[in-house]
């Protein structure tokens, strides 16, 4: 009778066991298969020493002065377009400096080459890591410098690119979009007209 009694003890915990056992791995298969889905493309890291430069940069100064970054325009001939309005209730966040196709495109500030990625809006672009933790964006380029590359330090006047109409200024007059943000790559952003003006 107590042999009758045990028994079906035995079974009974480990189809439980077995159970457990299994569900854990349909979890776990299933958690990376999310995982799988939801991953988004890897960013190629920067170089060490080039996130190094960047970090020793943080505690450089933004002069409240910088060059105008298009080759031999005048401050008179600058145009104060920030937050006129863009397309998708967006407004202007930078100024657009006008000049003939093929102008060289000057580093505003030391910094490193970030991204140059292809944008929709932007067209050719360049984002540069600058003093004090701020980003600098060059947008609307013909071309970039032949040889610049993701991780290169660049000098303040330096030559970066050439000015084009790329992205969403294609069909229109050929300049450079350039936008300066305090707060990290596209945030924080303040007009760079206050900046050049006085230049
Ligand atoms: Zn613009």
């Amino acid at each position: 009778m107590k042999d009758h009694v045990l028994t079906p003890r035995w079974p009974t915990w480990s189809v439980d066991h077995t159970f457990s056992f299994f569900s854990q791995i349909l979890l776990l298969l299933g958690l990376s298969i999310l995982a799988g889905c939801t991953s988004t493309p890897k960013k190629t890291p920067l170089p060490p020493a080039a996130q190094a430069q960047i970090n020793a940069l943080r505690t450089v100064p933004l002069p409240e002065r910088l060059p105008i970054p298009v080759k031999g325009i005048k401050a008179a001939k600058l145009t104060n377009t920030w937050g006129a309005a863009r397309s998708q209730g967006r407004s202007h966040e930078g100024i657009d400096i006008m000049a003939e196709r093929g102008t060289k495109v000057l580093s505003a500030t030391m910094g490193v080459v970030v991204d140059m990625r292809n944008n929709n809006l932007g067209g050719k672009v360049i984002w540069i890591a600058g003093p004090a933790g701020s980003y600098h964006y060059y947008a609307h380029l013909d071309k970039h410098k032949r040889g610049l590359n993701v991780g290169d330090r660049v000098k303040k006047g330096q030559v970066i690119g050439y000015v084009g109409n790329t992205g969403n200024a294609r069909g229109g007059s050929p300049h450079l979009h350039y936008g300066i943000y305090l707060s990290g790559k596209g945030r924080g952003a303040v007009n760079p007209y206050l900046y050049l003006f006085k230049s």
